[in-house]
């Protein structure tokens, strides 16, 4: 099947957005067996949407759409399709439930204009919108398939990988259903993970193997056809072993979790626990590992030594360490080791993390912008400092620094 990506926004076209949702769903639909040939861009013009539409129709069998679904009069989407198909719209009473529940329980007055967003294109299969408000539509027609997805990634994201999936498997009825599953990867950036799998990549027809790109994960979707689960099952676990043949150092979880998720569960199998001491990265390692339910089990707790006077006071590292002629300085493997250490013993964990470097943008100790030291001190165990260079800018630096101490983290905790 080829399909073309159609992104409606004039915010698109002024530059003052970046198309994300294109990139997004080039991946997913790759992902999908799906050729995507083009993606086209247009403005909230209900002429030029109905053009780009027209060509569309003319060069693929799928046409997906995103944006223009939301309340306002330049949210054009479903109106212009409908026009086009000569069909009406209709309301879809559940989504309008909603978003009247939503007004009332929020105690405010909802304009006529929101019922826009629970409406539907006569005939076609109303796609479900779990983090907004307006549901998305898919229809086929004279041998067209249509799939309308709201604007916001957020919403746009789970529609697709829910009722859109739903939606397309429905189309691709000629053919056996489709199974997928998600590898995940760690301490591998996400060009190099490809370059080490690009002729899989290029060569695999059957599974089809392709790079998915989530916030600051590197993940691969390795997808089959199959008349059951366990041949699925059976076919990708081939493909796997091919992959974890050329990098399956880096690969942490064959299910969509963020490697704190992991490392936690590894923590809760082994009964052990984990403390951090945090400088550059200011707390960002607590967040995450915070961010996973039930974390406290393993998670002792943080601190985030920022100055060289709090790493004193908090962790008892000697200021003669820290600053004045000669001395290692915070930014060095001999601070980052005595972090982990004493705010191991502080908590009595098994585990003590550090962080300390330079997030940039300006150097600071006379050291480079994205040198990073990570500290490991496991009970037991001698200290183990890594040394980290990493690129980007000041945000970019602390969650690599954070996802590559977490990698090294997996490392000690899987062994
Ligand atoms: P809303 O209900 O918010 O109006 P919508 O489905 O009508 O949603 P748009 O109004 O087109 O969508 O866009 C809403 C917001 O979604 C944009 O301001 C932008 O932040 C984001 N967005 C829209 N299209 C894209 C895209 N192609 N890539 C990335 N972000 C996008």
């Amino acid at each position: 099947m080829k399909a073309e990506i159609i992104a409606v926004g004039t915010e698109l076209l002024l530059g003052q957005i970046v198309n994300t949702n294109a990139q997004y769903l080039s991946q997913s639909l790759a992902g999908l067996g799906i050729d995507v040939y083009f993606q086209t861009v247009v403005g909230d013009n209900p002429q030029r949407l109905r053009q780009a539409i027209e060509i569309g129709r003319s060069r693929a069998e799928l046409l997906v759409f995103t944006g223009g679904l939301g309340p306002t009069q330049d949210d054009l989407t479903k109106d212009v399709l409908a026009d086009y198909l000569q069909r009406g719209l209709v309301l879809h009473q559940p989504s309008m439930d909603k978003i009247e529940h939503l007004f009332s329980s929020r105690g405010v007055h909802m304009v006529e204009s929101n019922r826009r967003q629970a409406l539907i294109l006569e005939g076609s299969v109303p796609l479900e919108n779990t983090a907004g408000l307006a549901v998305g539509n898919g229809i086929s027609e004279g041998g067209t398939h249509y799939l309308l997805l709201p604007g916001p990634p957020k919403e746009m994201k789970p529609m697709m990988e829910e009722a859109g999936l739903a939606f397309l498997q429905s189309i691709l009825t000629d053919q056996k259903p489709l199974y997928s599953r998600l590898l995940k990867f760690a301490g591998v950036g996400e060009s190099s993970l490809e370059a080490k799998l690009l002729d899989l990549i290029e060569s695999q027809i059957d599974p089809t193997i392709a790079p998915y790109a989530k916030e600051g994960e590197v993940a691969i979707r390795v997808s089959t056809k199959a008349g059951a689960q366990l041949e699925a099952d059976r076919k990708i676990d081939q493909t796997v072993e091919k992959i974890k043949e050329r990098a399956g150092e880096y690969l942490y979880a064959q299910t969509d979790i963020p490697i704190e998720e992991e490392i936690v569960r590894l923590l809760r199998a082994t009964k052990r626990k984990l403390a951090s001491a945090e400088s550059c990265s200011g707390g960002l390692l607590a967040e995450l590992i915070t961010n996973i339910p039930g974390s406290s089990g393993e998670y002792t707790g943080g601190v985030v030594t920022y100055t060289n006077m709090m790493k004193h006071k908090l962790l008892g590292i000697p200021l003669s360490q820290l600053e004045g002629e000669g001395a290692p300085g915070a930014i060095s493997e001999s601070t980052a080791a005595l972090m982990a250490e004493r705010v191991r013993e502080l908590s009595n964990a098994d585990f003590g993390i550090s962080l300390t470097g330079v997030a940039g943008p300006a150097e600071s100790e006379g050291k480079p912008v994205g040198l990073v030291y990570f500290g490991v001190s496991e009970r037991g165990k001698a200290t183990v400092v890594h040394t980290m260079h990493l690129s980007g800018d000041r945000s970019m630096i602390r969650i690599r620094a954070v996802k590559a101490a977490f990698y090294r983290l997996w490392l000690s905790l899987r062994d």
